[in-house]
């Protein structure tokens, strides 16, 4: 399980610096990937992340406003630009 960044974010940045994973990332000027993503490779469900959030954009993926996203976050790393920032 992980949690996952839906379109609601706004990049504030809050959540990087609670993540005790370093699990999330962002690249600048690109607008393919306009949010920040989180590796669910790396993600422990801690929850840290959705509680600083204040646009309220991170869930669990277990809940239903996460579903269209859950691919999305695992493409960047996979697929997209992440793929070179873990
Ligand atoms: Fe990081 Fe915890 Fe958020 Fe996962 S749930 S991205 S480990 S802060």
């Amino acid at each position: 399980m992980a949690y996952v960044i839906t379109d609601i974010c706004e990049r504030a940045g809050a959540c990087v610096d609670v993540c005790p994973t370093d699990s999330i990332h962002a690249v600048e000027g690109d607008a393919n990937w306009p949010t920040y993503y989180i590796n669910p490779d790396t993600c422990i469900s801690c929850g840290a992340c959705a509680a600083e959030c204040p646009n309220e954009a991170i869930f669990d993926e277990a809940d239903p406003e996460a579903a269209a996203f859950i691919q999305k976050n695992a493409d960047f790393y996979t697929k997209g630009p992440g793929k070179n920032l873990i």
